[in-house]
């Protein structure tokens, strides 16, 4: 786990589960031999992704983003994500001595399996049941629309069956705008991954952490054409990643990635036009 302080707001980046998929496809268009400087692939020509979880803790409030695969995945997703260990989840809220019940929100950078599966947890009789049941769930409407009418090339990224369950127990807040989530938390809409695709933003002081979800899922994908082939609207992507990147180098911010092994938050620098992340953050068990 990686913690972050910023003034009286802390951030912690935990692993909730280790995947495994295919190089190619989480570099699009971009040659293996350019971005295995960034990644090593296994003898099947699969890289190493966490389902990084960061929690915030600002303002009196905890909230999550993202919350990984959960425990929940049928045997076929876990083939898909090339997960083989359990969730790690629970054991890591626990060591971070969070009561599920104290989570005031649950943020979604977007619904697919590997960032909204934790939501729910599985009870000894196979239901499921929100695993933070006084938290606002809070999704983008589009996101949600399109979680649920999945196109075919969509169908298995998103477990509609789950999120039908979570809608049933009232806690899920369906937003349309770009806004504060409470003192501290905003969401933007970034399209491109997916089009209900958000970024999630904390700021204390003049500090501010950008979360940007997979529109740049690690420290090797800082260079704007390093887009993964799942996006659906690439050019999109390409679109918001660089105007990110200018407000994140600009204004000093720092990024959380989302299924880096290594680096879990960074400064990114642009020297010569490449960008460069250096790790920033304190490691606690
Ligand atoms: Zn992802």
């Amino acid at each position: 786990m990686t913690r972050l302080m910023l003034a009286d707001a802390e951030l912690i980046s935990f692993v909730e589960n280790r995947c495994y998929l295919d190089g190619g496809s989480m570099y699009g268009v971009i040659p293996k031999i350019m971005w295995e400087q960034h990644a090593s692939a296994d003898a099947e020509n699969r890289i190493p992704l966490d389902t990084n979880v960061v929690l915030i803790r600002v303002n009196g409030r905890i909230a999550l983003v993202d919350c990984g695969l959960g425990d929940g995945t049928t045997k076929r997703e876990r083939k898909i994500y090339g997960c083989e260990t359990p969730s790690r989840l629970e054991d890591a809220l626990a060591q971070l001595g969070i009561d599920r019940q104290r989570v005031d929100f649950v943020i979604a950078t977007h619904l697919h399996l590997d960032h909204i599966g934790g939501a729910l947890g599985i009870t000894a009789d196979g239901a499921f049941k929100p695993r933070f049941p006084n938290a606002r769930h809070v999704f983008r409407k589009t996101e949600w629309i399109a979680a649920l009418n999945p196109d075919d090339r969509s169908l298995a990224s998103y477990p509609s069956d789950r999120l039908l369950q979570l809608e049933q127990t009232g806690l899920v807040d369906l937003i349309e705008d770009d806004r504060e989530v409470f003192p501290g938390v905003r969401v933007e809409l970034t399209g491109g991954h997916t089009a209900g695709h958000q970024a999630v933003f904390v700021s204390v002081g003049d500090a501010t952490v950008a979360i940007p979800g997979d529109i740049i899922p690690t420290s090797g994908h800082l260079r704007p054409t390093y887009i993964a082939a799942s996006d659906l609207f690439p050019l999109d992507t390409l679109e918001y990643k660089k105007r990110l990147l200018n407000r994140i180098v600009g204004g000093g911010w720092i990024v959380a990635f989302d299924h880096d092994t290594q680096v879990k938050f960074a400064r990114i620098r642009l020297d010569g036009g490449r960008y460069s992340a250096t790790t920033v953050g304190e490691l606690v068990v």
